[in-house]
């Protein structure tokens, strides 16, 4: 029996020292094990939000979506960013039930046509023809004066 209190310290203070190295269960939770990694991968591939796993794994979204970035994981289609890619609408590929409002200079190779679908017995769509048909208040009005 010599020193036992002490020795007992030692050793607890080691062991701090140990964990903090192979960083144990004092690990904050926001870093990235390879355990937390290989779930992340898994969620991430099984088609979870950011936010989703972000809140399985107990970090952010932002967290989440740069580990992935820094893993290189296939980015998955965002749902927020549909934008259609409209197609180009010649004359020859304009139909009857398609806008015709000219888009572009005619004859130049950038010249097409609106191409969505138009107002039902109007030739060209919602927008277009709010811009087609605006009244034409002001010649009215100085016509009547
Ligand atoms: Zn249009």
């Amino acid at each position: 029996m010599f020193e036992e209190q002490n020795s007992g310290a030692k050793t607890e203070q080691k062991l701090e020292q140990k964990k903090a190295i192979r960083g144990d269960d004092t690990k904050p939770v926001h870093e990235w094990t390879p355990e937390r990694v290989a779930e992340l991968t898994k969620l991430w591939a099984s088609g979870l939000s950011a936010s989703e796993i972000g809140r399985r794994l107990g970090v952010t979204k932002n967290s989440v979506v740069g580990k992935v970035r820094r893993l290189n994981l296939a980015m998955r289609r965002q749902p927020t960013t549909p934008k259609p890619q409209r197609k180009i609408v010649t004359l020859d590929s304009l139909k009857a039930n398609m806008c015709s409002w000219p888009e572009g200079e005619p004859g130049k190779e950038d010249f097409r046509f609106c191409g969505v679908p138009a107002e039902p017995g109007k030739p060209y769509c919602t927008d277009h023809c709010a811009i087609a048909y605006v009244p034409n208040t002001k010649k009215k009005q100085s016509a009547a004066a």
